[in-house]
């Protein structure tokens, strides 16, 4: 579980929004080969690594891209508009700390502000919605006008990656913006160290598909494997109407595009079951996942997910040690039993 947090904390401090994931993929696919492990990118920038077994191959994915947004228009008052990358919530932004990502590869810091948003001048504060045509990134640099902003070599279609606030509390919960889905790249990688480190051979080949494109919609649209069976490894939900908390794994039933493979699924249930962890099994209102993504780009495939328990999704999320334990000791009995 050390492992596994102190990977979460590398990972989640590598800003990667979906299209600008090229460092932490390098990052990631590194971690694999210097436990002994063959591992590669695709075109596409995913990562593939064969962690070992003959036989009956199962693709474990999950997906290292995150929310973010983009520079859609600098204005006059040297503000920056911007468009959001996968489903960033403007609210969820309001006031946190972000750096803009120049195409001549130079940083810069700012904040995300409603615009006017001193409260003593503002008389409209409170009742203003909160969208990203009335907020905009206040630069931490002296500039007053579009063309102060392109001085420093900022331009529209720059990548805003946004801080991930990352705090571990005494009491085992982790609170961070990104843990949805750093913690499962996180949770593989301590499972990839796990075979490696006991040398077990597992019973069937096993591969880890780290993708990149999952918050906008195709991260295993390409499915560059013989195997069969995919567990997606994403966050679980948590919230009214649904039985998770941030201490389980949760085991997705159905999504909002579907339901997952019903044999797969009951498999994954009795798993948990018979090894007394503490889950959950669930239906997620507004969810699509890598799996849904490879079944509608046409993939013959089962498929089942599963992940810890995390609150306040796409926002300043949560979760717990216990949560990503019992994500682990699931895929562990499931895979290698
Ligand atoms: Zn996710």
């Amino acid at each position: 579980m050390q492992y596994i947090t102190q990977q979460f904390e590398k990972l989640v401090n590598i800003d990667s929004p979906s299209g600008f994931t090229d460092n932490v993929a390098r990052y990631t696919m590194q971690q694999f080969i210097d436990m002994g492990y063959k591992s590669s990118l695709t075109t596409k920038g995913c990562v593939v690594v064969d962690l070992g077994g003959e036989g009956n191959p199962i693709v474990l994915s999950a997906h290292i891209d995150t929310l973010g947004a983009m520079v859609a228009e600098i204005k006059g008052n040297g503000g920056l508009r911007l468009t959001r990358i996968g489903g960033l919530q403007p609210q969820n932004i309001e006031a946190e700390n972000c750096t803009v990502y120049t195409r001549e590869g130079n940083c810069y810091t700012g904040c995300m502000q409603l615009c006017n948003a001193s409260t003593h001048v503002n008389a409209d504060y409170a009742k203003s919605s909160r969208e990203f045509t009335n907020m905009e990134v206040l630069l931490d640099e002296v500039v007053s006008s579009r063309l102060d902003v392109e001085k420093l070599g900022i331009a529209v279609g720059d990548y805003v990656c946004f801080c991930p606030r990352t705090v571990i509390t005494p009491s085992g919960y982790i609170k961070s913006r990104f843990i949805d889905d750093k913690m499962s790249v996180a949770i593989l990688l301590g499972f990839a160290k796990y075979i490696a480190d006991n040398n077990i051979v597992p019973s069937r080949r096993i591969y880890a598909y780290i993708t990149v494109y999952e918050e906008v919609g195709h991260g295993c649209a390409s499915f560059p494997f013989d195997a069969r069976e995919i567990l997606c490894v994403d966050m679980g939900c948590v919230g009214d109407g649904l039985t998770c908390d941030e201490r389980k794994v949760s085991i997705c039933a159905k999504d909002s595009t579907g339901p997952y493979n019903y044999e797969m699924t009951t498999r994954l249930i009795n798993c948990a079951k018979q090894h007394n962890l503490a889950y959950a099994v669930d239906v997620y209102p507004y969810y699509g996942s890598d799996a849904s993504a490879a079944l509608s780009a046409g993939a013959d495939i089962k498929s089942a997910l599963i992940g810890t328990g995390v609150y306040a999704s796409h926002g300043y999320e949560r979760t717990h040690i216990q949560g990503i334990t019992n994500t682990f000791e699931l895929l562990k009995h499931f895979l290698l039993p």
